[in-house]
């Protein structure tokens, strides 16, 4: 059972071939109609010639009527006229002509046979009571008719005329119709066939053509991917793959250099802790103030670690996860207020005027925590990187659809080669000052992608040694 289940997918399966879809589909588009117009012509020319041919006896029989009753054959004066109907109707029509009196008596067979006896049969005696009959056979081979004679003056029914005729010569132009279209669609199948596999060997060549170049492709082997002899829409498959490809690489490339840079940003401090920890198990009779010395420079590196953990967990969640943001509706004034808040102890530690300019009330929808550690990291930045007695502006604006961000400084600066690269995860413009203020390098990796998560954009504009802008944009409205 299982078996015939198991071959049976597998035939459906071989259904699903483009190859023979197209053999199933010009035969069934060709040859049925063909075949089906055939027959049905056929049918129609035989019903047409039998029916064609009925009528034609209706009216012989109606003549045959009138010469009966004018030549008053049924007193037994039978005429010249008549007799040459009767014997040219029953040999062109290759039938039987029987003359029945009221009495059912047989005046007349053109057969000669049953001259003079009685007939019992329904259909004469149904033509007594008015009806005329009509009867053919099931097989279509002949054809009776029985037609009443009338008294032209009484009108009463005097005589019963009956005909029986072969329509086998009908029947033999059907066969002849019926095998000649066999033969045309056997040829027109033939035809279809050849055409087919044709037009499926015009059509595999391309596509074996393009499976080979996919094939080669995701195996690294360089292709040209632009044949001139393949069709432009599969050319576009291959660069449409080939720039998956690439994409898949570059995802792959930057995988595995954050994973080394993770790896050397956490060996830093480790090295460090185990090289404090080892000169302080080296030496003996270490004295109170160094031991605790050290042991505080252990805590800043654990703090270190730690600090990076936070933020390395933070940009696996922010990384283009819209399912991880909650978002509310926040007055976006009190929100720089509350973060500038947290800030001013710290900028006031080196004299840096922190400004806050804003225009107007707005109200977003935000996720409130995630963006705020978004403008936190670029404020906190700008204190930073900052001079001593240096400013920080701050400005908030809005139109109908995006409120702004403007967080301008005047400290040190980016150089302009480098402004794209700031916003990559642990890139520092300089190392050692990001680690003296105990950055990790990942706080604009972050922001960005925090911003991006509400569907906003972050821009820097920066000058070295005077100063650096970012500007952020962001939906009033929040779009998943
Ligand atoms: P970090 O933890 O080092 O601060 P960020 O991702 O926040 O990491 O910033 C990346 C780098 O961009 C910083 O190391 C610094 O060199 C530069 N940078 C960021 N903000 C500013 C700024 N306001 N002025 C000058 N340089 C900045």
């Amino acid at each position: 059972m299982l078996a015939i289940i198991s071959k049976l997918k597998n035939g459906l399966k071989a259904l699903k071939s483009l190859k023979l879809i197209i053999f199933i589909l010009l035969i069934l588009f060709t040859v049925v109609p063909i075949s089906v117009y055939s027959y049905c012509s056929a049918r129609l020319f035989l019903s047409n010639a039998i029916s064609q041919r009925v009528s034609e006896l209706q009216s012989h029989a109606t003549i045959i009527s009138n010469l009966v009753v004018n030549s008053e054959f049924l007193n037994n004066e039978s005429t010249s006229e008549l007799n040459t109907e009767l014997s040219q109707v029953a040999e062109v029509y290759k039938g039987r002509i029987l003359i029945i009196d009221k009495k059912l008596k047989i005046l007349r067979d053109t057969y000669g046979l049953e001259d003079g006896k009685t007939i019992i049969s329904k259909e004469i005696i149904e033509t007594f009571g008015g009806n005329n009959s009509l009867y053919i056979n099931n097989d279509g081979q002949y054809v009776e008719i029985t037609v009443p004679i009338n008294d032209t003056d009484t009108r009463e029914i005097v005589g019963v005329i009956f005909m029986s005729f072969s329509t086998e010569n009908i029947f033999s132009l059907y066969d002849l119709m019926i095998y000649e279209n066999i033969v045309f669609i056997t040829v027109f199948l033939i035809i279809a066939v050849f055409l087919s596999i044709i037009i499926i060997r015009f059509i595999s060549k391309p596509i074996n053509k393009l499976n080979d170049t996919i094939g080669s492709i995701s195996k690294g082997i360089p292709v040209n991917t632009h044949e001139d002899d393949v069709y432009v829409e599969f050319n576009r498959i291959v660069d449409n793959y080939h720039n998956i490809i690439e994409n898949a690489k570059k995802t792959e490339d930057s995988r595995s250099e954050f994973v080394s840079n993770v790896s050397h940003e956490l060996k830093t401090p480790i090295t460090s802790m185990k090289v404090l920890a080892e000169s302080l198990v080296s030496q003996d009779n270490v004295p109170a103030e160094l031991y605790h010395e050290f042991m505080t420079d252990i805590i800043d590196e654990i703090d270190r670690v730690n600090n990076i953990i936070n933020d390395l967990l933070t940009v696996v969640k922010t990384d283009n996860n819209v399912s991880t943001i909650v978002v509310s509706n926040v007055s976006i004034n009190d929100f720089i207020e509350n973060i500038l808040k947290t800030l001013r102890p710290i900028a006031a530690q080196r004299n840096i005027e922190l400004v806050y300019e804003t225009f107007r009330n707005i109200n977003a929808e935000i996720d409130e925590i995630k963006l705020g550690m978004a403008i936190n990291n670029l404020i906190e930045n700008a204190i930073k990187y900052n001079y001593d007695d240096g400013w920080v502006r701050v400005s908030l604006n809005a139109d109908h659809k995006y409120f702004y961000l403007k967080v301008a400084d005047s400290g040190v600066g980016i150089p302009e080669e480098l402004q794209d690269r700031i916003f990559e995860r642990f890139y520092r413009v300089d190392k050692a000052r990001s680690r003296d203020t105990g950055g990790t390098g990942l706080g604009l990796a972050i922001t960005r992608n925090i911003i991006l998560l509400h569907r906003g954009a972050i821009k820097v504009y920066s000058k070295e040694g005077e100063g650096t802008l970012f500007t952020v944009r962001i939906p009033l409205n929040f779009q998943a």
